[in-house]
């Protein structure tokens, strides 16, 4: 047991689990206290449905637990141990700058993170060294943790599976990059952080049990109701296959691009984690990379669906021994829930364009009319969120691709599909309105609100936060919101941010 003082009132109710398994899935942590923590953001919503008393934890004496200089009584304080293929190129990684206080227990399943649980785990990010910090300092910046805040909950309310984001203090403290910069705790909510990577660190060093224990664990905590099917890690297999073809659709519809999407990137659960160098694509280019360190375009927007695959080949792996003693035997039943990868994928991001044209039902030229747009965003340099705000609104259409004899030939052929369909033209529109975010967390536009944080102004965050908190909700006076950066020469860059 560690030494570290302990507060003993408990705004959280925790149920802990992790430390139930093998000592070598985590490190004990000690913390490493912050000279002078100042709450920035709050997500008092969220703390409402954790069933956290928000009042309590923003105490003077318990924003000490958010900052890590005191742990609660009844916190577990681990960092989890996980490999990763980063890049492709595996490696034995770990939380190196973040420590798990607990699993906060609500009292029935909610969908906070659009995956059901009655579980969540609560961790501050950038809280110090830990064991598996290698040659890091264990710490965050303030702007990427504040970025990560207002893409997680944008994603939340596009109603994208992601891990959230409580609150962001600061440290009091400097952090040094390439600039000294601001430290900053983020208090991040996942319903769990099992990663394809924790797999591949029980498959590449703990055995077969390791991986069995483990599996065991990911079915309790997100895939119950298969327990008791003939061959349970086969369909765990199975569910991670669902939950991620499902994921990337989500996150190709509205252009979003994770950046970084290296296995210890990637939940069990499916839920969106690790917002380092992320971005939603403005003008639509599949080809759209935003990070910096990724000069190949691996983690392109076009090549997402495929990456989450090769991950999930990756995953696969680890599972082979449980699945079957045989290995050839468990190499072609793996294969096989494999295969359903890109018809699920497709059939998710088939189903989500669709309701995007106001398409409800089926006929064979759908996927020509969606890809027939895209062709023409792409060739004309469309804006992607706002081509679909304008057929969506029949507004701003006087200029670029929609004057063009090819879009006007689009738009007739869509509109007869339109009227071919059961359901009236009204109630094409209103899905429309239902599917087509008319705001979306733009570069530029996040960038201001980090600035302005930076400077000690969090008001300009809190009106892109309020406004992102509706983003089906088309009104004039958010025009700012939707208007595209000026344009530059250099193309938009992210970086890992640490
Ligand atoms: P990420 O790129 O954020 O997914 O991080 C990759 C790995 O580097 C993870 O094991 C992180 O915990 C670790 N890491 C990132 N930043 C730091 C830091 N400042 N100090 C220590 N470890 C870090
Ligand atoms: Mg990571």
């Amino acid at each position: 047991m560690t030494q570290d003082k302990k507060i003993n009132k408990s705004c959280f109710n925790f149920e802990n689990t992790y430390t139930n398994l093998p000592e070598s899935f985590y490190s004990e942590i000690n913390l490493d206290p912050v000279k002078k923590p100042e709450l920035v953001i709050f997500n008092e919503d969220l703390a409402k449905s954790l069933e956290i008393d928000a009042d309590c934890l923003k105490s003077e004496e318990n924003l000490e637990i958010l900052a890590g200089n005191k742990k609660i009584e009844g916190g577990e304080y681990i960092a989890q141990a996980y490999c990763g293929h980063q890049f492709g190129h595996f490696t034995m990684l770990g939380d190196g700058r973040a420590v798990l206080i607990g699993e906060q227990k609500v009292s029935k399943p909610i969908d906070i993170t659009k995956k059901e649980s009655d579980k969540f785990d609560i961790q501050l990010k950038g809280s110090g060294r830990t064991p598996y910090s290698r040659g890091g300092d264990g710490r965050a910046v303030l702007g990427p943790m504040l970025r990560e805040y207002i893409i997680s909950e944008a994603m939340y309310n596009l109603s994208i599976p992601t891990t959230r984001s409580l609150a962001v203090l600061k440290t009091g403290e400097k952090v040094y990059r390439e600039y000294v910069k601001q430290g900053a705790i983020l208090t991040r909510i996942a319903s769990s952080h099992l990663r394809f990577g924790t797999f591949e660190y029980a498959a590449n060093y703990l055995g077969k049990e390791g991986v069995k224990v483990l599996a065991d664990y990911a079915i309790d905590r997100h895939y119950p109701y298969v327990k008791n099917n003939e061959n349970k890690y086969l369909s765990l297999l199975e569910e991670v296959v669902k939950a991620h073809a499902y994921l990337v659709a989500k996150w190709q519809c509205v252009g979003f691009i994770h950046g970084v999407m290296n296995t210890d990137n990637m939940t069990i659960s499916g839920e969106t984690i690790d917002y380092g160098p992320c971005a939603f694509m403005d003008t639509y280019n599949p080809d759209t990379v935003f990070s910096s360190i990724d000069v190949h375009g691996r983690y392109a927007y076009k090549n997402q669906p495929n990456m989450a695959s090769w991950n999930i080949c990756r995953f696969a792996e680890t599972l082979l021994q449980l699945i079957n003693d045989d290995e050839n035997e468990a190499v072609d039943m793996a294969q096989k829930v494999l295969y359903k990868y890109s018809d699920l994928y497709y059939e998710n991001w088939l189903h989500n364009m669709k309701c995007k044209l106001g398409i409800f039902d089926e006929e064979a030229m759908d996927k020509a009319i969606i890809e027939d747009l895209l062709s023409m965003m792409e060739k004309y340099k469309e804006d992607f969120t706002n081509t679909f705000v304008s057929l969506t609104y029949r507004k701003n259409m006087d200029r670029g691709m929609f004057l063009t004899a090819e879009f006007t030939n689009w738009y007739k052929n869509w509109q007869e599909r339109l009227e071919r369909q059961e359901k009236s033209l009204d109630k094409a529109y209103e899905l429309m309105k239902n599917s087509n975010p008319v705001v979306i967390p733009r570069n530029h536009k996040v960038e201001e609100a980090l600035k302005a944080a930076d400077n000690g102004d969090f008001t300009v965050m809190e009106k892109l936060l309020s406004v992102l908190s509706n983003p089906y909700e088309y009104r004039e006076d958010i025009d700012e919101y939707r208007e595209l950066p000026q344009p530059t020469d250099l193309p938009y860059r992210t970086y890992c941010g640490t």
